[in-house]
């Protein structure tokens, strides 16, 4: 898998502001973010989509909702309540190609997410 821009959040060699860190897993502060209080998980493991999951990354993937949580509570969010997002590729609206889960919060959130109108299905 080529670099990204997390990579380069994950060795430190450009800033983030990190708001939990261990072993196996790396929380920050989105740089344009979406809601009063919007971070990314990513695993410290380089995946580059949902579809590059393997079964072995499984515990891994689903520690990013418990890190997601447990930082939502850090900032006193959890009980309002958050939304968690993990764009894939193009029509997800993927644009950095490292498996993150949004987490957002801080204000109460539309749904659907999306404002296109399906024409026809
Ligand atoms: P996605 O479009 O789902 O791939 O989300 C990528 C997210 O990464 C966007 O919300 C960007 O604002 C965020 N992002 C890109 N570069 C940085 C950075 N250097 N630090 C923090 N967040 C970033």
């Amino acid at each position: 898998m080529s670099e990204t821009i997390f990579t380069k959040i994950i060795d430190k060699s450009i800033p983030a502001d990190i708001l939990f860190e261990d072993d196996d897993v790396l929380a920050f502060r989105d740089i344009n973010p979406q809601a009063p209080l919007h971070f990314l998980v990513i695993p410290k493991k380089p995946i580059a989509t949902i579809n590059d999951i393997t079964p072995d990354d499984y515990a891994l993937v689903g520690k990013l909702s418990g890190v997601a949580a447990q930082v939502a509570a850090e900032y006193d969010v959890a009980e309002q309540g958050f939304r968690t997002v993990m764009n894939c590729n193009e029509y997800g609206g993927q644009t950095v190609y490292h498996i993150h889960l949004h987490v957002l919060a801080g204000k109460p959130l539309g749904w659907p997410p999306y404002q296109e109108t399906l024409k026809s299905q």
